[in-house]
């Protein structure tokens, strides 16, 4: 329920964007889990599609009822299971495909999922796209964490930051490893505060789950949730302290144990 209306919020938030034109030409979607990201930059990819241009996905016209990846506007750029990187020929065939007129009349359509395995010279050749998008072209992308894409792609993209409570229950663990891996990350201190704020919130998800569940194993794991949580407080006073966010990701990362397979 708490995850059909923070997608239903962030919706309704995109919708009056589109309705003003304010929607920009780079949405970046970043937190919750991959999952989370994916739907969401699918379901606003859909609503940019839909032949009413209302900015709502209306669920009858063709663009609509058409799979997305048989849609001739959309585009998606994801990595590869094996690779788990992007390369420039990707971002290439990317850039070619926003060239081209749009056969509908409406707008063209790109995801890329997980921009954070962009290698470098693909987040350049994607900032080169950026930098002069063709009219009518929105590219959506989606990242685990801010500090993880190009500052300069960052810049030119309208961030929106999904809330934790988007996980669905099952995949708390991911969740965890996603906000922790944010946290290590940090590239500022800003950053670093915020990520520590997000995975405090992820503990206590992951505590109620554990709670409910009545996991066989559930002291351990609380055990590790709570010494997780002694860490962050700790982290916390260094990021207060203004402790460079290196040093408190590599004091976190000496403590933080691997996660439990039961969470
Ligand atoms: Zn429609």
């Amino acid at each position: 329920m708490e995850a059909t209306h923070a997608l239903a919020r962030i919706q309704n938030a995109l919708e009056r964007a589109h309705q003003s034109d304010a929607l920009g030409h780079c949405l970046l979607f970043v937190g919750a889990g991959e999952q989370e990201r994916r739907r969401i930059a699918e379901r606003v990819s859909r609503m940019l599609l839909c032949e009413t241009q209302s900015g709502r996905a209306c669920g009858a016209c063709s663009a609509c009822t058409t799979s997305l990846d048989l849609h001739s506007d959309y585009y998606r750029c994801a990595p590869a299971e094996d690779a788990r990187s992007m390369s420039v020929d990707d971002v290439g065939a990317l850039t070619h495909f926003a060239t081209l007129s749009s056969s509908h009349g409406g707008y063209r359509v790109a995801t890329i999922l997980e921009a954070q395995t962009l290698t470098i010279q693909a987040a350049n050749a994607l900032l080169k796209l950026l930098e002069e998008p063709p009219s009518r072209f929105v590219c959506v992308l989606s990242a685990h964490a801010i500090s993880r894409v190009l500052p300069t792609i960052r810049s030119r993209a309208s961030v929106i930051r999904l809330p934790a409570e988007m996980i669905v229950e099952s995949r708390k663990g991911e969740s965890i490893s996603d906000a922790i891996s944010a946290v290590t990350h940090a590239a500022s201190l800003e950053e670093l505060k915020s990520s520590i704020d997000e995975t405090e919130h992820a503990i206590s998800l992951a505590v109620k789950h554990v709670l409910k569940q009545e996991i066989a194993d559930s002291t351990s794991d609380l055990r590790w949730l709570s010494d997780l949580s002694r860490v962050l407080d700790r982290s916390s006073r260094l990021a207060r302290a203004s402790v460079s966010p290196r040093l408190t990701a590599e004091w976190i990362a000496g403590r933080v144990g691997p996660i439990p397979n039961t969470l």
